[in-house]
């Protein structure tokens, strides 16, 4: 059978001595000569390449590089885009047990309202949850506000109560939580733990002069030394804990202080650390737009971060790209807000123009879905045509759909030849070491 080369492999040149051929479909990464990498850049455009060494042709087999003549490899993205949408063996719940927050920081999209999830609504949550969850899967929460430990006595209860039903029906769960760290003090963090939560996220903008100036509290006060003492003293109660760095135009190095910061704490090793992109979502941060990076501009830090992470000798920091499946387009992940409205998108919380169903109703939702349940990045001809889909599918689905691709394109179009060379060297470092002993 006649074969052809992958539309989504990416040739990039390393060193002088060797290329990498990557694939972003199959996500494989092969190395090889300059000798047999040129007869392939040319992408069958000549049919040199199919005089390559038998070795290096079934390399590339393997690596998804070389396909069947007849394959529709977009179906094949297709199919299997559906089928991870699909999936319903996980319910991922988002849940905003208020939208009340201690923090006014200059990018929230949130409008802040006071009050919180009342015990009626967690009531029809539960029953919600009993009816999504299917026995044997998994139940995927993460607290989410609003700032959640304003309210800890709503997600402790409701965590053990979660888990308690998953028990039940024999699912696992995975609890985890984003917080701005204020609050996360010993005591609440050890009844977090206690009750199942193994994953905490905080952020921190930069060092104090920085983070000051920007995550501060609704009277002005300072916050990073508190956020940095509460970490120090809880950092053993969790699995994970994350460190993000919220960056725009004003702090985009600040990551680098951060982590400095971080080691002289003794944290660094302890916390998983990652920049952000600040971006405008709404009207209510709007304001903030000439303020923040553009995809490419943020994709420059995160070669920053990746040269960094390949000199420490970080691995888990050089992961390559997997194909993104944003929980507004999955059809078990839904957005909880504290009158128990449901939303797709985090980006909605409490904003009932927004919402395509409640709690108390876990099989009516309305004609908002629909944007949602239809949402298709190959309904984009440059998607459609674009060697990066599997690692992109449009990336946001909120931002494809509100600024369509060019703005909405994922960074990874900016540093995938980065990525993936590091990636290799870093794989090389270890399989050298590895030689050694
Ligand atoms: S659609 Fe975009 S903003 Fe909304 S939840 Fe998904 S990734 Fe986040
Ligand atoms: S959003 Fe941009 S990078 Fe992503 S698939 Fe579409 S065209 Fe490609």
């Amino acid at each position: 059978m006649m074969e052809k080369l992958s539309r989504y492999n990416h040739f990039f040149q390393m060193v002088d001595t060797f290329r990498v051929v990557y694939n972003a479909l199959s996500g494989a990464v092969v190395r090889m000569t300059p000798q047999h990498f040129d007869p392939l850049i040319e992408q069958g455009r000549s049919g040199e390449w199919q005089k390559l060494p038998g070795s290096v042709l079934g390399m590339l087999r393997e690596g998804g590089m070389l396909v069947p003549g007849d394959m529709d490899e977009l179906q094949k993205v297709r199919d299997r885009y559906r089928e991870k949408r699909r999936a319903t063996n996980t319910l991922s719940l988002t849940i905003a047990p208020t939208l009340d927050c201690n923090f006014a920081c200059p990018y929230c999209y949130e409008s802040r309202k006071p009050g919180k999830m009342d015990r009626k609504t967690r009531n029809q949550l539960l029953d919600f949850t009993r009816d999504k969850l299917e026995t044997g899967g998994k139940l995927s929460v993460t607290w989410y506000g609003g700032e959640p430990l304003l309210v800890p006595d709503v997600v402790i209860t409701l965590t053990n109560e979660m888990r308690k039903l998953a028990s039940k029906k024999a699912a696992t769960t995975d609890f985890s939580m984003v917080t701005n760290g204020y609050l996360l003090a010993r005591p609440i963090a050890e009844k977090l733990s206690a009750a199942g939560v193994r994953e905490v996220q905080v952020t921190l903008d930069g060092p104090p002069e920085i983070h000051d100036t920007r995550r501060k509290l609704r009277d002005g006060g300072a916050t990073f030394t508190v956020i940095l003492e509460n970490l120090k003293n809880a950092v053993d109660l969790f699995e994970t804990v994350r460190v993000r760095v919220n960056l725009d135009l004003e702090n985009r190095h600040a990551w680098k202080r951060v982590k400095e910061i971080l080691k002289e704490a003794k944290l660094l090793q302890h916390v998983k650390l990652s920049p952000g992109m600040v971006e405008v979502v709404s009207d209510t941060d709007a304001s903030y737009r000439d303020a923040c990076m553009d995809a490419g501009r943020f994709s420059d830090v995160l070669v920053n971060w990746m040269l960094e992470s390949y000199h420490e000798g970080r691995r888990d920091a050089l992961k390559l790209p997997r194909m993104p499946v944003c929980g507004a387009v999955s059809e078990n992940a839904f957005v909880v807000s504290p009158d128990g409205a449901l939303t797709k998108c985090w980006n909605d919380v409490g904003n009932p123009g927004k919402a395509i169903g409640h709690v108390s109703n876990p099989h009516g939702f309305n004609g908002n879905s629909e944007k949602w349940k239809n949402f298709n990045p190959v309904d984009w001809p440059e998607c459609r045509d674009c060697d990066m889909l599997p690692i992109c599918m449009g990336d946001c689905p909120d931002r494809l759909m509100r600024l369509g691709p060019g703005p909405a394109c994922t960074r990874w179009k900016h540093c995938l030849r980065e990525a993936v060379i590091l990636h290799t060297l870093s794989r090389i470092k270890e399989e050298k070491h590895g030689k050694t002993g």
